[in-house]
């Protein structure tokens, strides 16, 4: 059987390595339009901000190694241009070899999102950044290295614009973050989105708030960004990052459906409308894990897991993937703030009825020193049946919402959460654990 991938990161790297583990004979050839695979595209902020010292530490695969490890026909620097689907071949536009087509029994789609760049005058400007992959990092680092970078713009305060204005801010830069909205990180509620926004201000990061950019100036080393009410911000660059969308342009004329905003359309075995052809991670529609309508949700971990789900449908396992329900993490600073299932704005949107429950208990014993408070908001419908759940604090707040995404996973209830017998001793947590508290006091 020979197997093409399309996209040698998240999603195409998972499916490569699943594939190989359930076929020893398998043809496997992977192609990436970039000169790197699997690279942790989540640690590149981190990198930029010095917590990570070594670039090479983001190469957590080459591919020699996915060669040698896996037996994958890895091609890099081979964009995949066009699809066949009645010769069942592909178009590759190669570095190396030129333009060629190669053949499939079945093809996996892994190709991810792209960030946003809109059509605002001034665009053009090479002090206008984005953040995706080694190239882009390589580029941004290059930057701030410069003696004469001082200051940045970061556009958009999503999850990487966010991340990236800590990490600027920590390697010593003036950062301004303009976010459209009236609040940041989309997420969160409101509430716990303000003290994670507080955070930020209080580790100096100037905050822009409901501020549309209408276009960019650049004169000499600095860059001017003008917003709709009239302001001006200038720095020495900027990053934006207001979201990202589908890059699937390779794919319009193969007849493979999309939904309305670009994402591939792919039922529960991830299997596109053409035969053969299955497609997963950023690049795809989803469902909503807890409200079963269609999303699109680009993190990490779904990503992976379609990959291999894709992978057990090409040798005829049957696996389904029964949508994804958000669970997000993010460090501001000192806080952590953490998300699973929908949100107040979702719900509302949906017109789902639910209740909601906030609690401010301590990470672990108050006797035991350290104990730092933690926020958990639960939500719930009338049965108890959870809907979502927000978590902000300083420690601990990570394996709470672990707890309730595995409850909410299990569609699980206010009352699950109430019986759930958690690891305790006094430095890690109570013995009515902070998870168990929420459920307490919604029950
Ligand atoms: P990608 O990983 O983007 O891989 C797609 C690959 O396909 C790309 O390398 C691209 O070059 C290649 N490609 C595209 N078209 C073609 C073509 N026609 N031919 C050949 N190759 C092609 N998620 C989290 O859950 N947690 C985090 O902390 C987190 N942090 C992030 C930080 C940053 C800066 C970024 C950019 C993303 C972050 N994400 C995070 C999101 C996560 O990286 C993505 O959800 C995930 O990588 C998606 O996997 P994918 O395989 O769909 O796409």
């Amino acid at each position: 059987k020979k197997v093409i991938i399309v996209g040698g990161v998240a999603g195409g790297a998972s499916a490569a390595a699943r594939l190989r583990r359930l076929d020893e004979a398998a043809h496997i050839i992977m192609f990436e339009r970039d000169p790197y695979i699997s690279f942790a595209n989540c640690g590149l902020p981190y990198y930029i901000g010095d917590s990570i010292k070594e670039r090479s530490k983001l190469l957590v695969q080459t591919p020699e190694a996915m060669h040698r490890r896996f037996n994958i026909d890895v091609r890099t620097e081979s964009e995949v241009i066009g699809i066949d689907p009645t010769t069942k071949t592909v178009l590759v536009r190669s570095k190396e070899r030129g333009e060629y087509r190669e053949s499939y029994d079945a093809l996996i789609l892994s190709p991810g999102a792209k960030p946003i760049r809109p059509n605002l005058p001034g665009i053009e400007s090479s002090r206008i950044h984005t953040l995706r992959n080694i190239p882009d990092t390589d580029r941004l680092k290059q930057r701030v290295a410069l003696e004469n970078t001082a200051s940045a713009i970061v556009i958009g305060g999503g999850f990487i614009g966010v991340e990236m204005a800590e990490n600027l801010r920590e390697i010593g830069l003036d950062v301004t973050l303009i976010e459209g909205g009236p609040q940041i990180l989309a997420p969160f509620d409101p509430e716990m989105a303000g003290v994670l926004a507080k955070e930020l201000e209080d580790h100096g990061v100037k905050l822009l708030m409901s501020q549309t950019v209408t276009s960019f100036i650049e004169q000499g080393n600095r860059i001017t960004v003008q917003t709709s009410d009239g302001r001006e911000v200038s720095a020495d660059f900027v990053l934006l990052a207001i979201g990202v969308k589908p890059d699937t342009a390779f794919l319009k004329d193969t007849g493979i459906e999309f939904g309305p905003r670009g994402h591939i359309l792919v039922n529960d075995k991830l299997e596109t409308n053409i035969p053969d052809i299955y497609a997963v991670g950023d690049a795809v529609e989803v469902v909503d894990f807890v409200n079963g309508s269609k999303t699109a949700i680009p993190l990490a971990g779904p990503a992976n897991k379609q990959g291999r789900i894709a992978a057990d449908n090409v040798c005829g396992l049957g696996t389904t993937y029964k949508g994804s329900q958000g669970t997000s993490i993010i460090k501001v600073f000192g806080l952590t703030g953490a998300a699973t299932g929908n949100n107040e704005r979702t719900l509302q949107r949906m017109g789902i009825p639910y209740h909601v429950t906030v609690v401010h208990p301590n990470s672990h014993a108050s006797y035991y020193p350290g104990a730092t408070p933690l926020s958990i908001k639960l939500l719930f419908q009338s049965d108890g049946t959870l809907l979502g759940a927000q978590a902000v604090g300083y420690d601990g707040v990570d394996k709470r919402i672990d707890d309730i995404a595995t409850a909410i996973r299990f569609r699980g209830t206010v009352a699950d959460l109430a019986e759930l017998e958690l690891a305790y001793a006094p430095p890690y947590s109570s013995a009515k654990d902070p998870v168990n508290m929420a459920a307490y006091t919604a029950e």
